[in-house]
């Protein structure tokens, strides 16, 4: 067990959670801890070793959160190498299921009215083996699935087998759990192509419902309206609350003071450098793109964007990170001055929010798609891998927020292309109604979050079973 990174005086019922150590995953594990906490929970987040050394101040600020922090020992010190990621993912789980082991024997050891034995544990559920570990200390866990349920039932569907492994890209597949047919290549590409990827990395998707049938409870990061049928099918079976999005209360509905981001960042923001540059500009005049903490392009088709959107004739502020910048053409950057602001990370919730957003260049990340939902951003969906074709589908089709781009047969997206995509949603046949399409999801969204809403009621539900059991 390692020690406090910030602790806070006791309250209520107290419980851990523990999100994986990925950008992506902290984010909405924070927010829901932050409206646990709000509701009068006694929340400890636990921080794991290769995670708290990459953090950055001031973008991390354990003192203002409303949050309690602990670090301990994943088996790495720092950025890990995820080369042979079958070892890495073995390594973490031995080293956090021994870590988290220690830690909650010390709590029941040492029960105090500050440190008061945790009463449960949320965890990410890629790590569904931490259930094993908490039930042996004899309390309970749930997992928190920071996909939708859309994508959720497809790996559920996966694991069991259910899915065809001999289906090509323009097949179309049924699935009990959700009303429209399905394209092959619309499925996460972990199920779509798994031949693609490292076994261990489809294992750990698909495991996340390894255990389902044991489990009490387990939280999705969606909300209903966005995908009723699917949050209906999961609900008559499995214990399922949605609880999200979890965004921050500020863009949602506002109840959290001084709710504004994360908290925790692996990337340092350009803030200033951003909302000064977009102030300076008309309302929904500017593209805004990135590609997320992960995604990575090849230097042929950075280049292909490069030229699309200064074809566009738009303003664009695009998010590379510094990992991707020498792939920019030479020059981009001072080229393209005068219209363009290029950033190694920016306070992307800030940037949707901001009137000068016109269009979301994304490549679907769950995260990005709520915060653009949330905030009412038409999109231009450019998905990648995992959920990301799924959502991508979802925000067309579904939800009608947005368009997708079309791609060649190695998914290579055209400096035509990406210019066609945004003249479509910015000043299209469609721009009105995609517009109001998204205007109706971010009120819906924000309903979801207000009091007595679907997912603040599902919140308050289980924070009073905690306190008042
Ligand atoms: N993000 C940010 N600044 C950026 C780019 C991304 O703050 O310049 C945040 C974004 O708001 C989101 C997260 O990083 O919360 C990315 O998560 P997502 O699920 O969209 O994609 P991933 O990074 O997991 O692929």
């Amino acid at each position: 067990m390692e020690g406090e990174i910030y602790q806070k005086p006791s309250k209520g019922a107290h419980i851990l959670v523990l999100p994986y150590p990925l950008q992506g995953h902290i984010n909405p594990m924070l927010q829901f801890s932050k409206r646990l906490a709000s509701k009068g929970l006694q929340v400890t987040v636990i921080i794991t070793s290769s995670l708290s050394n990459q953090l950055l101040t001031p973008q991390t600020n354990f003192t203002s959160s409303p949050l309690e922090f602990l670090r301990i020992f994943d088996g790495f010190e720092g950025e890990p190498i995820k080369d042979d990621i079958e070892a890495y993912l073995e390594h973490l789980k031995v080293c956090i299921s021994e870590s988290l082991f220690e830690l909650l024997k010390h709590y029941k050891q040492n029960n105090t009215s500050l440190h008061p034995t945790p009463k449960m544990v949320i965890y990410d559920a890629f790590m569904p083996w931490i259930l094993e570990v908490v039930r042996k200390c004899g309390l309970e866990g749930a997992p928190f699935f920071t996909q939708s349920c859309v994508v959720n039932t497809i790996y559920y569907h996966a694991y069991n087998g259910d899915l065809s492994t001999s289906l090509r890209g323009s097949d179309l597949v049924s699935l009990p759990s959700v009303g429209s047919l399905l394209r092959v290549d619309d499925l996460p590409s972990f199920v779509s192509t798994p031949s693609l990827y490292p076994v261990a990395l489809v294992k750990l998707l698909l495991d996340q419902f390894s255990n389902l049938k044991e489990l009490n409870c387990l939280f999705v990061n969606t909300m209903d309206m966005l995908e009723i049928e699917v949050v209906n099918w999961m609900t008559n079976q499995w214990p399922v609350k949605t609880i999200g999005p979890c965004i921050p209360s500020t863009y949602l509905d506002k109840r959290l003071p001084d709710d504004k981001d994360y908290g925790l960042s692996l990337f340092e923001a350009q803030t200033n450098a951003c909302i000064q540059w977009l102030d300076a500009r008309e309302p929904a005049s500017v593209v805004y793109i990135s590609m997320g903490s992960m995604a990575s392009l090849g230097n042929e088709q950075m280049g292909e964007i490069a030229k699309g959107l200064d074809k566009s004739s738009k303003y664009f502020l695009w998010v590379v990170r510094a990992s991707e910048e020498n792939k920019l053409p030479l020059n981009f950057k001072e080229k393209t001055s005068q219209k363009a602001l290029i950033v190694s990370w920016c306070p992307q919730l800030e940037v949707l929010a901001h009137h000068a957003i016109g269009c979301f260049v994304t490549h679907c990340g769950w995260n990005s798609t709520l915060e653009a939902i949330s905030l009412g951003v038409p999109m231009i969906a450019f998905p990648q891998w995992t959920d990301q074709p799924t959502n991508a589908k979802c925000i067309v089709d579904h939800w009608k927020i947005g368009v997708r781009v079309r791609v060649d047969e190695n998914g290579f997206l055209s400096a035509d292309e990406i210019e066609f995509c945004i003249r479509e949603v910015m000043e299209g046949e469609f721009t009105k109604e995609i517009k109001n399409n998204a205007t109706k999801w971010r009120h819906l969204t924000r309903q979801a979050m207000e009091e007595g809403g679907s997912s603040d009621r599902n919140i308050e539900e289980f924070v009073s079973k905690l306190l008042h059991p």
